[in-house]
């Protein structure tokens, strides 16, 4: 944490210790100008400290907020090092310990390692860190920071510019000479930060307050325990994630975290973002294949399942059919998929893509219809889960009617789900001929969609529904959508978007860990995530 007032730190840190931290770092930048009672401030937050900690003083040329000069840095760390009650460990930046001898002997003679005289208990971490990206002389500063044995530990941070930027890091890891910190700053280095126990990493940082983190990306203590269940990482933990972009709010990884809590598997879920690039533009699949196949390829991180969502998922079909990975026949039919089920069996890897949303809306409409033989379905909508839900209830011999705003994307769709069973019509024609069942594809009703007050249906249709039609909402936020309040006033029967959401998710789980999901506990989930 960022140190401005000492009260403030010592109730952070209790915070810090009762949500779960072993050891808190203090970030003292801003209490570091030369003045002579500096010192004792700092020192009095060590001694009251509620646990062990690390002080750093990060000077503004590596990204942080103290102006001093290198000594000035160095006569606090003195003074603290060689204290009554000195701090676990003190940071120093690799730049500023090796390009002064006179610097690196007065650190040396403040911190404990295996040629020091005196009593000394403060340990050093030595650091360097790249704020823009990863440094093109990473190597080079690894190998400097192995040559200084008076380092305790090495610690590496730079801004991940993509999910492969964690994999060099968790190489490292693995290479370590000595305990390790290493680090992805940004969104794209969430995955350094959670997966940091399985590749032996010293520590993690988590911030206590979003608002108070003090590096990019750094998650909050509660989610790295109870989302992500951080005590539980371990080398043999399987990885799964949502990939998509964007990613930061999916609702999945709380899922599928708790249900694998739920059902002892020993796996943890990430948001996985892979940027989409231009609309239309070749870049996002180049960087969809590139990165999803160095995410597989690396055997030790053992990415063992994702969900893919927009705009990956005809990309996934895509990477399929050139990997020649196995895809599903509604996959196939979709040309886009939503899941990726890897397997590694003695080192053989065998990769199946899949579509859940497909037979998770058709198993929704088939419960509660009693079947799907036969019944005429309309489907307002004519984009990705249009053509899911079309291709999944025409599989099961139901009839399909697409409902659109732009006339040709509804030809097209209903040419592909095949001309035989599928029509293209207008609400005035749903009127005249109801369906038994009519089914939201579209975001209108959704919060912070188009039209957020509005029914996709106009009430003339509602009304022309005969006892029985249901009415389905795939949107799910919120819950209860302008479409379903409307059929609930005329006693229709109704499915909402939660529940093809965890049924999507649960054919994910399910197909991942081979056991039954907990689907209760998914929708108490969702909807409190949703409330
Ligand atoms: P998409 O590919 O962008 O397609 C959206 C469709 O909605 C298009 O056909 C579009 O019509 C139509 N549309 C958009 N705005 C409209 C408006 N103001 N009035 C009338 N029609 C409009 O999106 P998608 O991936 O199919 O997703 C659609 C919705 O499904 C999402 O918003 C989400 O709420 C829901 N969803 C639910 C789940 C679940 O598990 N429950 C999963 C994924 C998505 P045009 O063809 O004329 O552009």
């Amino acid at each position: 944490m960022m140190v401005r007032e000492i009260d403030l730190a010592l109730l952070r840190a209790r915070e810090a210790r009762d949500a779960g931290a072993d050891l808190v770092e203090y970030r003292v930048d801003e209490l570091c100008s030369g003045d002579p009672g500096e010192a004792e401030v700092i020192l009095a937050l060590i001694r009251e400290s509620p646990l062990p900690c690390i002080v750093t003083c990060r000077p503004t040329w590596e990204g942080g907020a103290c102006d001093a000069d290198d000594m000035t840095r160095v006569a606090l760390f003195e003074a603290l090092g060689t204290s009554d009650h000195p701090p676990a460990y003190i940071d120093v930046e690799l730049a500023a310990y090796t390009r002064s001898a006179n610097l690196r002997q007065k650190v040396n003679l403040a911190i404990d390692h295996d040629k020091q005289t005196r009593d000394v208990r403060t340990s050093l971490v030595l650091s360097t860190h790249d704020f823009d990206g990863r440094p093109s002389d990473l190597t080079r500063r690894v190998l400097a920071m192995s040559a200084e044995h008076a380092a305790a530990v090495h610690k590496v941070a730079f801004r991940a510019r993509s999910l492969r930027d964690n994999l060099e890091l968790f190489d490292l890891l693995r290479d370590r000479s000595k305990p390790m910190i290493a680090l992805g700053m940004g969104e794209f280095g969430l995955m350094s930060r959670v997966l940091a126990p399985k590749f032996g990493a010293f520590l993690t940082f988590a911030s206590i307050h979003k608002e108070e983190a003090t590096a990019p990306g750094q998650p909050t203590i509660r989610d790295l325990l109870d989302l992500y269940r951080f005590r539980s990482i371990n080398p043999e933990t399987r990885v799964y994630g949502v990939i998509g972009w964007p990613v930061g709010h999916s609702m999945s990884p709380h899922i599928h975290n708790a249900g694998f809590e739920g059902v002892g598997h020993d796996g943890v879920y990430l948001p996985l973002p892979i940027a989409a690039g231009e609309p239309g533009q070749e870049g996002a699949y180049e960087s969809f294949k590139a990165t999803l196949l160095a995410l597989i390829d690396h055997r030790a991180l053992d990415l063992s399942g994702a969900s893919v969502t927009i705009p990956h998922k005809e990309h996934l079909v895509r990477l399929a059919r050139e990997q020649g990975w196995a895809i599903d026949p509604l996959s196939e039919r979709c040309a886009a998929a939503n899941t990726i089920t890897i397997e590694r069996d003695e080192g053989r890897l065998s990769v199946a893509v899949s579509n859940t949303d497909a037979p998770a809306a058709a198993a929704c409409l088939g419960e509660a219809m009693g079947g799907l033989a036969g019944k005429r379905i309309a489907i307002v909508g004519a984009g990705g889960v249009a053509r899911a839900i079309g291709a999944g209830v025409a599989a099961q011999g139901a009839r399909v009617v697409i409902v659109n705003r732009t006339p040709e994307r509804a030809k097209s769709l209903s040419e592909s789900i095949g001309p035989e069973v599928c029509d293209v019509l207008s609400m005035d024609d749903l009127t005249a001929s109801p369906p038994d069942a009519i089914v939201n594809a579209t975001p209108v009703g959704m919060t912070g969609g188009p039209a957020p007050d509005d029914s996709p249906v106009p009430p003339s249709v509602l009304g022309a529904c005969k006892p029985g039609t249901v009415i389905f909402d795939t949107v799910y936020n919120p819950i209860q959508t302008p479409m379903l309040r409307a059929a609930h006033e005329r006693d229709l029967p109704t499915i909402d978007g939660v529940a093809m959401f965890v049924r999507q998710a649960a054919l994910q789980f399910e197909g991942w860990t081979a056991q039954p999901a907990p689907t209760g506990l998914f929708e108490r989930i969702v909807a409190e995530h949703l409330a």
